[in-house]
């Protein structure tokens, strides 16, 4: 038998995906990473999946986890591999409300799993623009940030237990719903954040948080990036570390949602150089109920505290969502980044964390330092100011690998002068293998190659991604 159909007498021929359907398995999201693959699958459970798993390594073809393919690194491309998708282990199998876990299938997309637990009264915290396609497995692959993490944590902050499909097709079981479990090496945490290259995530035990009963959300405009850090740090005192949200946008990021939605405003009368969007959320009833002009406590609260900020000059302006429309409305504004950077020719994703008080150091050095490399490149900046990531999309003057390598050298060059890393929350995939050839320590990425090989001997594990 070939093994196409071989995969059809394992999992069913309307399962095995070949010809024109293959097309949505063959291009990620930001359509840069074009592959041919050579069938994509879709098992429906752990056992089905062992199985092709198994039957791939005998064969020794490459296979690639995809789950939502909302990735931005490239980790999906799958020339002549077997893409596995999860769509098909997509059930919410239990919500444990006195436990606050939630025992899901990887292929459970994100925005789901937020309803579901809602329903309870509970929150599942990660959350960014591509929620309504990203599944589980995939923001575990990724160990995926967001615009929440300086709250509740990445990914990895959430999860208690995993259980996975190994390179050899063995089932590994950590489904350990235990918050303290110190038995032996963290398999957990290793498999985290793997890209799917050292094995397939089927299910997971996940933290759950009580759902903040009311909100309050703003876009707080300062002088620079120091007061909002001055606002950041006093909020997180008088709050009770309740900042959900604390999203940096430059003018230019304000110009450029204006340009591209033409019904879409500025957050202020006037246009200030540096923009923030503040959320904070409270799970305390005095808080969430309303006065008797209809205004939640929480609102009265942040807008006392914001008045201060005005008084003592850390604050230039400021406006306050006083509904659920404009609070989304703030959300969408933020959450349109991926898609303005569209409109910036030969852009080079720069996804980088820096120690909070260098954040600003390295937007100045940047901006002078990449002249030298490029004297007429254009920046497009979005930022979660509030855990030191910086999204540093550059939008080159020419298409050029040569000249695209030097812009991510020389941002390179900065963030590990100020303590950084050239990868915050996206991953490696295959668009930062050459940062990780030139950038991470030798004995790191020595030891990981050795791992990478005890676990996967055939490099069948979507090889080729993230170790150079
Ligand atoms: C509009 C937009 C906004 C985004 N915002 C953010 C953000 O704020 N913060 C952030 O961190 N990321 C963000 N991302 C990127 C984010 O990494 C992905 O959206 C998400 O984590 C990937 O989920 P997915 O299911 O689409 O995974 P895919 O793209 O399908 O896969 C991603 C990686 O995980 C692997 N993988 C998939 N399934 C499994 C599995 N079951 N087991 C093991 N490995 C697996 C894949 O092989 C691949 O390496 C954004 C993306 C978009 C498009």
């Amino acid at each position: 038998m070939t093994i196409l159909q071989e995969l059809t007498a394992l999992i069913g021929e309307k399962n095995v995906v070949v010809g024109a359907d293959l097309e949505r398995y063959s291009i990620d999201w930001m359509k840069q990473y074009p592959s041919q693959p050579l069938v994509a699958v879709r098992p429906a459970n752990t056992q089905e999946l062992s199985a092709v798993v198994k039957l791939a390594n005998r064969h020794n073809v490459a296979v690639v986890p995809m789950g939502g393919n909302t990735g931005l690194t490239g980790a999906t491309h799958a020339q002549g591999a077997i893409v596995i998708s999860t769509e098909r282990f997509n059930k919410v199998r239990e919500i444990r409300k006195t436990a606050r876990i939630a025992i899901v299938e990887a292929g459970v997309i994100l925005s789901n799993l937020h309803n579901v637990v809602e329903e309870q009264d509970l929150l599942f915290p990660l959350t960014f623009g591509a929620r309504g396609s990203a599944t589980i497995g995939g923001v575990l692959g990724t160990n995926a940030g967001g615009s929440n993490v300086l709250r509740y944590g990445n990914t990895r902050d959430l999860v208690l237990g995993i259980e996975v499909v190994l390179p050899t097709g063995e089932i590994m079981d950590l489904m350990s719903e235990l918050h303290k479990d110190n038995s032996g090496y963290n398999l957990k945490h290793l498999l985290i954040g793997a890209e799917g290259t050292l094995g397939i995530i089927s299910a997971a035990v996940l933290k759950l948080s009580p759902k903040p009963k009311a909100y309050a959300t703003a876009m707080v405009a300062v002088s620079n990036l120091d007061d909002a850090l001055k606002v950041l740090n006093k909020l997180q005192e008088a709050t009770g570390r309740s900042v959900e949200a604390f999203e940096y946008m430059p003018r230019s990021y304000i110009e450029a949602h204006i340009a591209h939605f033409p019904s879409a405003r500025g957050p202020f009368d006037e246009m200030y150089d540096v923009n923030i969007m503040v959320e904070l959320g409270t799970t305390i009833d005095a808080l969430a109920q309303t006065d008797a002009q209809g205004k939640v406590g929480l609102v009265n609260q942040f807008e006392a505290i914001l008045a201060d900020f005005f008084e003592e000059g850390i604050v230039l302006d400021a406006v306050v969502a006083q509904n659920q429309a404009q609070r989304t409305q703030m959300w969408e504004r933020r959450e349109a980044a991926a898609e303005l950077s569209f409109n910036f020719p030969n852009i080079i994703n720069n996804d980088v964390a820096l120690p909070l008080d260098r954040v600003a150091e390295f937007l100045e050095r940047a901006g002078q330092e990449l002249g030298q490399v490029d004297p007429d490149f254009r920046t497009f900046v979005v930022s979660h100011l509030g855990d030191g990531n910086i999204h540093y999309v550059v939008s080159a003057s020419k298409k050029d690998p040569v000249l695209k390598n030097a812009i991510m050298e020389k941002i390179e060059d900065i963030v590990l002068e100020l303590g950084g890393s050239f990868s915050a929350e996206h991953g490696i995939g295959l668009s930062k293998l050459s940062s990780m050839d030139r950038r991470k320590d030798a004995v790191a990425l020595d030891v990981m190659r050795r791992i990478k090989a005890a676990l996967d001997p055939n490099n069948i594990m979507n090889p080729g991604k993230v170790l150079p």
